[in-house]
């Protein structure tokens, strides 16, 4: 479940974000990217021989108002922070540097597993220079060339040597993990408080492994077992980079990644604001379990059309959403608070369904037969048969004459008839088709 986290570390154009991505890659999506999120590239998923980890470029968290060294202090303690493996990039251009002198330290005293990389080694003449990198006390440079794209296989083979050994979640498969994601001040950690109040037990805070001590866990009185994840990253703990708006980011997306069904807390008081869209939608994209939270709702004078006007300007502003339900809350009088558990399990749910492909196959018979596939060129898309691939998000293969057939508008279409005829509230579906051989 928790995979390892990779963080890159090094002064302003060493060529960090080349090497990012690099190794993220072109890795194509299977969901079209229908949120329009155009994505920071400081966090992401890769992969290397079949190992999949996540990945951070520390340099996209900057704190414009700080002196240069500083930043890459507090990104070189983001690293040692949040990731297993930190990968210390110089460059071969500039030698090692003061800035390269002040990190270096800092990595090694962290006790964290450091492969040192040195980049722009773009020939096999300056590969020779990387030896005078070993002066910084971490070890073997790895000459790389980010724009070649040199060396990077010997370097993520000892980034991959160095993985600790169980990174296992322990949350059995009836604990239902989520996360409460939004911008700060929406009210997030008092949600968490009101949801773990009074009359429930929570589990434990401690025990088991780093990642699982920032979770809490509480059990209904019926007895229903859930997990928040990253509670500590919600309750303020307050080291400089907390603050800034990438590092919240960062830390969302990572609770996301964790999570079953995510919380998007909106506040009704200031309304939607850009930021909001951009966790949301890597929620979706992640084909997470969505719940929209309008939260602080006891702030919003009410007439009689209030609640009505503010759920179209939500479903307008994340159309892309428009699956996810939509709750008004208030974490002062805890209006409506009580509903989550049961909505969030609900969703869980409906993340989890299997579709027997016979009934399936019965909807895409209607559906054709309602609305017929499109052409293209004088050539009809023809759907031989459809089944469920996976669940978490459900995942479904059409297998067709040609996919290049299987428009967008239709697909959207099919996709809205499942919808009417299955429990899919809340949780992204995702239709892949694919040419029958
Ligand atoms: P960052 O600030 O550390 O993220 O650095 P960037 O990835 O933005 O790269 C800074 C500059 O170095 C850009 O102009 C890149 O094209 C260049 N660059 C990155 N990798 C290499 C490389 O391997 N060789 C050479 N010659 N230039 C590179
Ligand atoms: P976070 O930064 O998202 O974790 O937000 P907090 O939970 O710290 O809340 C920020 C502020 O909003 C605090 O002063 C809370 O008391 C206040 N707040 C949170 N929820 C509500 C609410 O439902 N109604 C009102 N009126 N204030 C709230």
């Amino acid at each position: 479940m928790t995979k390892p986290v990779v963080a890159i570390v090094g002064r302003p154009n060493v060529g960090k974000s080349t090497i990012f991505n690099r190794i993220v890659g072109e890795r194509i999506s299977i969901v079209e990217d229908v949120s329009g999120v155009t994505r920071d590239r400081i966090y992401a998923e890769a992969e290397w021989l079949g190992k999949e980890f996540s990945l951070i470029d520390t340099g996209g968290i900057t704190m414009e108002d700080e002196p240069l060294n500083q930043q890459i202090r507090n990104q070189a303690q983001i690293a040692i922070d949040e990731a297993d493996v930190i990968i210390m990039l110089t460059s071969i251009r500039e030698g090692v540097t003061d800035a390269d002198e002040v990190v270096a330290p800092m990595l090694y005293r962290s006790g964290k597993p450091v492969v040192l990389a040195v980049n722009k080694a773009d020939n096999p003449e300056s590969r020779a220079y990387s030896y005078e990198f070993y002066s910084l006390g971490l070890g073997e440079p790895y000459p790389i060339s980010g724009s070649h794209g040199l060396g990077l296989g010997d370097l993520l083979d000892a980034v991959i040597a160095n993985f600790p050994a169980d990174l296992e979640d322990d949350y059995d498969e009836d604990t239902i993990r989520f996360s409460v994601i939004g911008r700060p001040n929406v009210g997030k950690s008092s949600i968490v408080n009101a949801i773990v109040g009074e009359d429930r037990v929570i589990v434990s805070d401690i025990e088991g492994t780093t990642r699982e001590a920032v979770d809490t866990r509480f059990v209904t009185d019926d007895g229903r077992e859930f997990a928040i994840i990253d509670t500590a990253g919600i309750r303020k703990k307050g080291k400089v980079y907390e603050n800034t708006e990438k590092y919240s980011v960062l830390r969302a997306l990572r609770a996301i990644e964790r999570s079953n069904v995510v919380l998007c807390v909106i506040n009704a008081e200031e309304g939607i604001r850009e930021q909001d869209k951009k966790v949301f939608g890597y929620a979706h994209e992640a084909g997470k379990g969505i719940i929209i939270v309008v939260n602080k709702w006891d702030t919003v004078e009410k007439e009689t059309n209030t609640l009505r006007d503010f759920e179209l300007e939500v479903r307008e502003e994340f159309r892309y959403l428009s699956y996810a339900p939509i709750i008004f809350v208030s974490a002062t009088t805890k209006k409506r608070l009580d509903k989550l558990p049961d909505i969030i399990e609900q969703v869980h749910n409906n993340q989890n369904i299997r579709i027997q492909s016979s009934i399936l196959n019965d909807v895409v018979m209607d559906a054709v037969a309602t609305n017929p596939t499109p052409t293209d060129k004088g050539k009809r898309l023809k759907i031989f048969y459809t089944t469920q691939v996976s669940v978490s998000p459900p995942t479904f293969i059409i297998f067709v004459n040609d996919p290049e057939l299987l428009h967008f508008s239709y697909k959207r279409f099919l996709e809205n008839r499942f919808r009417a005829t299955f429990n899919f509230e809340g949780t992204p579906i995702h239709i892949i088709a694919r040419r029958r051989t």
